[in-house]
């Protein structure tokens, strides 16, 4: 096992390590920035060293600092968490070729599913169904561009390859529209990624997003944890996820969770990760993978009773997954509502300093969160500052757990959003009917 863990993060995931790795034995250093200080798991962590300022590029971001601190503190493995450092395969080959384990896949395999174009080839030849599109990047021959989007058939949507956090995407519903939304993409695209590479794909109109949990040693063994729902979402932001996506016909999910766990032996994939697939009419259609740990991964725990952080500290350990399918079944259904420190009409970020906490409880209720009575959110990062999950036997008695335990919460001195959890909870459609993807942001504007 693992004698001692940088982590590689701040705020509710960064705990939620130092717990796994505490369960385990294994010790932890904290790496945060001036501002940070005060977060719990910097109090809680065996060690704790100060790498920089409070901008994220001279701190989270800083791969010779948070080297430095795994050479100083004798740390034998990283785990970056989820955003920051986690897919930056520039970081993960640093880290081994310094000689440390980076608690995640290799960069080859990082690379390849950063880059959109590369991981639907990859997906392509393991069987995951993706998006009709132009199978590979779009060259400079107009002609080409506007016979590839008639055979796809409008509206289609441009993106590109380097592409993340929803940017560099543009959806065309005419061919006069075509070339010049290609021309700007691709601008886009150089300015923000450093890669003008981008291709076309059918435009889905009212899908929903499901994804799927896998786990895999690279060394040939793979289990998936079921699927989750995560179409409530704002700026392609997820708001509500929830496990399992309900009404998909169990045919069609038990291909496409088989399909996921293929990939990940076909790639010799190394510890957690997500496929995200748009759903429509029946179809499954990947969009990307992302390979860390996500915000939303508890309520995949919640209804499997696997730990996934302690999964990948396994694995990062070098053991072989013990996990096997048949061990896992699906109990129930889990909920998760994120907690934003923002306004909650305007959405700008409320950060200040939290004066009442008072989080809920009860059977099935989980808080993933690294705030407490007195804590100052800093204004510099994600606004993200709490995950309430819910666990019961059904989907219909998990809204009501978190209806309750939603009424039951009481964070003062910052604007949250938890109204907007509370309308969402109670809100019909969502509570009868799975819904797509634009729903929440159509009823925000109504
Ligand atoms: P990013 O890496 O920027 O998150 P994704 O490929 O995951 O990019 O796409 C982000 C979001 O854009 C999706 O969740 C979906 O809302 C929308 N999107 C992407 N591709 C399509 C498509 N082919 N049809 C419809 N919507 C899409």
């Amino acid at each position: 096992m693992l004698k001692k863990v940088l982590i590689a993060n701040r705020g509710e995931i960064a705990l939620r390590i130092l717990r796994a790795c505490k369960e385990l034995n294994i010790q932890t250093v904290a790496v945060h920035s001036k501002i940070d200080a005060d977060l719990k798991h910097v109090k809680l962590a065996d060690q704790a060293i100060c790498i920089g300022p409070d901008s994220p590029t001279q701190s989270y971001l800083n791969i010779p600092a948070i080297i430095s601190a795994m050479e100083v503190s004798g740390a034998d493995a990283v785990h970056p968490g989820y955003g920051f450092l986690a897919e930056n395969e520039n970081f993960a080959e640093q880290v081994e070729k310094s000689g440390f384990t980076f608690i995640g896949p290799s960069a080859k395999n990082i690379a390849m599913m950063g880059n959109k174009v590369t991981a639907i080839n990859a997906m392509k030849k393991s069987g995951v169904p993706t998006v009709p599109g132009s199978n590979g990047s779009l060259d400079e021959d107009e002609t080409k561009i506007k016979q590839i989007a008639k055979e796809i058939g409008y509206p289609i949507i441009i993106k590109a390859a380097a592409g993340g956090g929803g940017r560099g995407m543009k959806v065309v519903f005419e061919e006069p529209e075509l070339i010049n939304s290609v021309k700007i993409t691709k601008t886009e695209a150089e300015n923000s990624f450093g890669d003008s590479t981008v291709y076309m794909e059918k435009f889905l109109q009212n899908p929903r997003h499901v994804e799927v949990q896998v786990i895999s040693d690279g060394e040939g063994n793979a289990v998936h944890l079921g699927d989750r729902d995560c179409s409530l979402q704002r700026r392609h932001q997820k708001v509500i996820e929830e496990a399992p996506a309900a009404n998909i016909p169990e045919e069609s999910r038990q291909k496409i969770l088989q399909s996921c766990v293929d990939a990940c032996i076909d790639m010799g994939y190394r510890g957690a990760g997500t496929f995200e697939f748009l759903f429509e009419e029946g179809e499954f259609y990947f969009i990307e993978m992302n390979t860390r740990v996500q915000v939303e991964h508890p309520v995949s725990e919640m209804v499997t009773g696997v730990d996934i952080i302690k999964e990948q500290l396994k694995i990062a350990s070098g053991e072989n997954l013990s996990l096997r399918q048949s061990d896992i079944s699906i109990d129930g259904h889990s909920i998760e509502c994120r907690i934003n420190a923002e306004d909650p009409i305007n959405f700008l970020p409320s950060p200040g300093k939290i004066n009442a906490y008072h989080p809920p409880g009860g059977p099935g209720v989980r808080i993933d969160t690294h705030v407490y009575s007195g804590y100052t959110v800093p204004p510099n990062y994600d606004s993200l500052i709490a995950k309430l999950i819910v666990h019961d036997e059904s989907r219909e008695a998990a809204l009501i757990r978190m209806k309750n335990a939603l009424d039951e919460m009481v964070i003062g001195g910052i604007k949250t959003n938890l109204e907007l959890h509370e309308k969402l909870i109670s809100d019909i459609n969502f509570s009868e009917a799975p819904v797509s993807i634009h729903y929440l942001e159509e009823k925000l504007r109504k």
